[in-house]
C-alpha cells in the first residue's frame, strides 16, 4: 500500500505540468464521461469500491477535474477529479493497460499573499476585482460579523488582508484562510488576527491630532564682487575721512574700478533701486526672514525695483556716487531693521533660526498596537506598511475553483484563461 501511494505521488509529480484543467460537462454521468472516452464502465465500476462508489456518482455539472490526454484523439492518459478541498480520484492505466483509479491527496501550493487597497465600491466588488476571489470578501465579513457592519465602510478606507491561498497551476483552489486584516477608517480601525483557529479583533478610535513642526531654514550668502578688496570694515565707531568726526560705519567697504560688477549675495527682491543722499546710487534686496542688503555708491544699476534677483545676479556697477572718497561698494545687510556686520554672512550658510517657522500638519495617532503582544504588533505594523505604502499587489491567480461538497462548486473566472491551465 505504502508503495502504491508513493507511485501515485512521484506520478503526479511528474505530470503536473500536462493536465489540463477542464469542468464537468451538464447531465454527463461518470459511466458516461467514459464510454465518450471509449473506456468501458462496466470494467471499471467493477473494480470500484463500495465505499468509493459515492465520489464517483456525485460529481456535480461544472465541477474541476484535470485530465491528460495522449494524442488528438482524446485517448484518456490519467484523470484527476477533486473530491473535497484536499482529496482527489486519480484515474490512470495500470499494467494490464486496464483503467484503475485511486484516491490521492491534492497536490497544492500554498501561496501566501497581502492585498491592501482603497474601497471604491463596496468590499465585495473590490476584493473580486483586485483578486478574482469571490470567497475573501465573504470570509472577511464573517470574521467581523459580530464587530463591524460592513455596509458601514466608506469610499475611502483602507483595507489590508495577509491570506494564504492554495494554487494548482495557478489556479486558486478551495477557499483562502485569512491570518490578519487591518481596515482604517477615517476614525476608527479594526484589527484581527488569527490565533488558533479563532480570530481576536480588536478596534480603536484613530485620534487626529495637529502638531507643529519646527523647520531649520538656512541662506547661504554669496560675496558681491569676484575679487573683494576690503577699505573699510564695519564698526560702531570710526573716523569718518571726510566728516572728520567719530561715526558708526555699519557696512563693509571694498575697493575696486568703476564699472565692476556688483552681484545679489543671496536671492531676493528690489525693494529699492535709485539715489540716497550720502549712499549715491543704491540698491536694496530683501531676502525674506527679515533680511535686507544694501549696495552703495554704484555707477549704474541694472535693475528696478521689484524685480525678483538670484544670487550672484549681477545687479549694478562698482562706482564713486554720493559721499565718497574713492570708487567702492558701501556694502550694508540689516537684519528686521538692525545693521549687522556682513562679514558674517558673505559666503557663509546661515542658520535662520528666528525665523522658524511652524506648519500645522495633521496625525492620525493609533494607540492600538499598544494593546497587542509582541507577535501580534510586528504584524499590525505590517500591514499598517503595507497600506501606507504598497496601494496594490496581489497573487495573480488565472481563476478561483472552490470545491465544496456541502455547498456545491464556484468558480470565478478571468480572461476566459479556465482551459489554458497547462504549462
Ligand atoms: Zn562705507
Amino acid at each position: 500500500m505504502k508503495l502504491l501511494f508513493t507511485l501515485f505521488l512521484s506520478s503526479i509529480l511528474l505530470l503536473a505540468g500536462q493536465f489540463r484543467l477542464k469542468l464537468w460537462e451538464k447531465n454527463t454521468t461518470f459511466g458516461q464521461f467514459l464510454n465518450n472516452h471509449h473506456i468501458d464502465a462496466t470494467k471499471f465500476y467493477a473494480k470500484v469500491d463500495p465505499n468509493d462508489l459515492k465520489y464517483f456518482t456525485s460529481i456535480m455539472a461544472g465541477a474541476p477535474y484535470f485530465e491528460s490526454v495522449k494524442n488528438t484523439k482524446e485517448h484518456l492518459e490519467k484523470l484527476l477529479i477533486p473530491i473535497g478541498e484536499e482529496m482527489q480520484i486519480y484515474i490512470y492505466k495500470d499494467k494490464n493497460n486496464s483503467y484503475n483509479y485511486s484516491i490521492i491527496p491534492i497536490k497544492y501550493k500554498l501561496i501566501k499573499d497581502e492585498i491592501s487597497f482603497e474601497l471604491k465600491k463596496s468590499c465585495y466588488q473590490d476584493l473580486k476585482e483586485l483578486t478574482n476571489n469571490p470567497h475573501l470578501a465573504t470570509y472577511l465579513k464573517k470574521i467581523f460579523k459580530d464587530t463591524f457592519d460592513f455596509t458601514k465602510l466608506q469610499k475611502g478606507d483602507k483595507i489590508t488582508i495577509s491570506y494564504e491561498q492554495k494554487s494548482i497551476n495557478g489556479i486558486a483552489w478551495g477557499e483562502p484562510k485569512i491570518k490578519a486584516v487591518l481596515i482604517q477608517g477615517s476614525n476608527k480601525e479594526f484589527f484581527a488576527i488569527l490565533e488558533n483557529d479563532k480570530y481576536k479583533i480588536l478596534s480603536n478610535n484613530i485620534q487626529t491630532k495637529s502638531i507643529k513642526v519646527t523647520k531649520k531654514r538656512y541662506l547661504v550668502f554669496k560675496q558681491p564682487l569676484s575679487h573683494m578688496r576690503i577699505t573699510s570694515k564695519f564698526t560702531y565707531k570710526r573716523w569718518h575721512p571726510i566728516l572728520h568726526r567719530f561715526r558708526p560705519h555699519l557696512g563693509i567697504d571694498f575697493g575696486g574700478h568703476v564699472g565692476t560688477p556688483i552681484h545679489a549675495i543671496a536671492d531676493g527682491k528690489v525693494i529699492f533701486a535709485g539715489w540716497i543722499r550720502g549712499y549715491g546710487k543704491v540698491v536694496k534686496i530683501a531676502h525674506g526672514n527679515g533680511l535686507i542688503s544694501l549696495y552703495a555708491h554704484q555707477s549704474k544699476i541694472y535693475v528696478k525695483k521689484g524685480q525678483k534677483v538670484k544670487a550672484y545676479q549681477v545687479i549694478g556697477a562698482l562706482g564713486n556716487t554720493g559721499l565718497s572718497t574713492g570708487p567702492h561698494l558701501h556694502l550694508g545687510i540689516y537684519f528686521h531693521g538692525k545693521p549687522v556686520n556682513p562679514a558674517h554672512y558673505i559666503n557663509k550658510k546661515i542658520a535662520l533660526n528666528s525665523t522658524t517657522f511652524y506648519k500645522k500638519i495633521v496625525q492620525k495617532v493609533s494607540s492600538l498596537p499598544k494593546a497587542l503582544k509582541e507577535n501580534e504588533k510586528r504584524i499590525y505594523k505590517k500591514l499598517a506598511n503595507i497600506s501606507n505604502n504598497k496601494p496594490y499587489f496581489w497573487k495573480d491567480f488565472n481563476a478561483t475553483i472552490s470545491l465544496d461538497l456541502t455547498q456545491g462548486i464556484s468558480i470565478a473566472q478571468k480572461k476566459g484563461s479556465l482551459n489554458a491551465v497547462s504549462n
